[in-house]
């Protein structure tokens, strides 16, 4: 008898009719012999409901009580699932995140597992029991409820997969695999059949929401077996793997792209040691993460330096940088936050040039203008005017053929 952890997201259990939907899967899982433990996330636009909500009463609600308010959207949607199991003559049994004994540190709204204690979910299935978990929440070690940020469910149910040692991992969501960008804004975009744990990294990381970054984290350290699926129609959606030496490498498996970012820039700091951590350095215990950083040479004994941070945060960062920057001699602080950032993931980048320059070529023949670039071994990013994302993203898909299939080296020397 196999384990099989199955997580289905927000559209996947949006009304009760797709809620009936999925306990139907379930079951068919089930009654082909298998133990399942499914992970649900809230009903779809729900956690965004919750939120607005919070907002609505306070700028600032405190944290702890956001978490207590944003759990309550899964244990709607696992209690349904339960109840329409059982009425389909399926054993079923529901667990908030403390019940499934999931223990995370205390950042809320943005916790991290520690560990799970497996023991409850294992007496429900030895009991012949589906085990039902409410995904994106947790307790910390003082009973405080906490979540694991947007998208969390993902995480839950790897952690969940590792902790059991699942057979296999399934993500169901509302599109059917990993696309070589998100097929809502490319329509010809191609499902993969398989990805690497490092690209798909790269690609959450960079902006494809389709699965949260520390559940592909999880998975690749604790070799889960991960597959993401589509909860509509059947298939085999698409495989995350480790890399294999024989596996034919594809130069570029796909576009993301990011929206939630802003941009700013300090302008005619003077060029001396120990600058850059002057600047970064109040935005770092303001807990503001930063993600692309440049810094510019000048000869005038002066420097700009320019960095993006998450668009939520743009206000605050630009309050303390125009602090910073007055005691620093700065000549100004100006800012941005109507850009995009666009990337291009492969591994085959390792051993291949010439991905850049194509990519910058592309993006200048549609006149958009490139205003940052950061790369790494299998990535390049640009940022740019927020309203070229489409175009930005739809060509580079285009010059790069992902549609008609594996892009290999030999196609692009030739
Ligand atoms: P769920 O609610 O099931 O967790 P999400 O909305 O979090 O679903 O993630 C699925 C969405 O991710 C898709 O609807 C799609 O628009 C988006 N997406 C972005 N990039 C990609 C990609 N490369 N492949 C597939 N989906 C992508
Ligand atoms: N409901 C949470 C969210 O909307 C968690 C999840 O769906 O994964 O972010
Ligand atoms: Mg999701």
């Amino acid at each position: 008898m196999a384990l099989i952890v199955q997580k289905y997201g927000g559209t996947s259990v949006g009304d009760l009719e797709r809620i009936e939907r999925v306990a139907d899967r379930v079951k068919a899982t089930r009654d082909a012999g298998n133990d399942v433990v499914v992970v649900l996330s809230a009903m779809g636009g729900e956690t965004d409901r919750l939120l607005e909500l919070a907002r609505q009463v306070s700028d600032r609600p405190a944290r702890r009580e956001l978490d207590v308010l944003l759990a309550t959207g899964e244990q709607v949607s696992i209690a349904l699932l339960c109840m329409s199991l059982a009425r389909k003559g399926c054993a079923a049994r529901s667990f908030t995140g403390g019940q499934a004994r999931i223990r995370t540190d205390t950042s809320h709204t943005k916790a991290r597992i520690q560990g799970i204690d497996v023991d409850a979910l294992r007496s429900a299935l030895g009991e012949s029991q589906v085990a039902v978990v409410a995904g994106f929440q947790g307790v910390d070690e003082a009973g405080n409820i906490t979540t694991l940020g947007r998208g969390g469910s993902d995480t839950t149910a790897v952690a969940l997969a590792a902790a059991l040692e699942a057979e296999e991992c399934q993500i169901y969501t509302d599109v059917d695999g990993v696309y070589t960008s998100d097929p809502r804004v490319v329509p010809d975009a191609r499902r993969l059949e398989t990805i690497t744990f490092e690209e798909m990294l790269e690609l959450a990381s960079l902006g494809a929401r389709v699965l949260q970054i520390r559940a592909v984290e999880f998975a690749s350290k604790y070799k889960v077996k991960l597959r993401v699926l589509s909860s509509f129609e059947e298939g085999e959606g698409t495989l995350i793997t480790s890399e294999d030496a024989t596996m034919e490498q594809p130069l570029i498996s796909g576009v993301a792209y990011n929206q939630d970012e802003a941009k700013l820039t300090v302008k005619g700091v003077p060029d001396r040691p120990g600058i850059a951590a002057a600047l970064l350095g109040p935005i770092a215990e303001a807990n503001i993460d930063v993600d692309m950083i440049v810094q510019n040479v000048s000869e005038d004994a002066t420097t700009d330096v320019t960095f993006t941070v998450h668009r939520s945060d743009y206000e605050a960062a630009f309050e303390l940088l125009q602090r910073h920057a007055r005691d620093m001699n700065a000549r100004e602080v100006t800012g941005d936050d109507r850009i995009a950032k666009i990337s291009l993931v492969g591994v085959g980048m390792r051993s291949h040039a010439g991905i850049a320059s194509r990519m910058f070529a592309t993006l200048a023949a549609e006149s958009i203008n490139i205003q940052m670039i950061s790369t790494s071994e299998i990535k390049i990013s640009v940022v740019v005017d927020e309203k070229y994302l489409e175009l930005g993203v739809r060509a580079l898909h285009a010059a790069f053929g992902l549609s008609e299939g594996p892009v290999l080296d030999e196609a692009i020397k030739s």
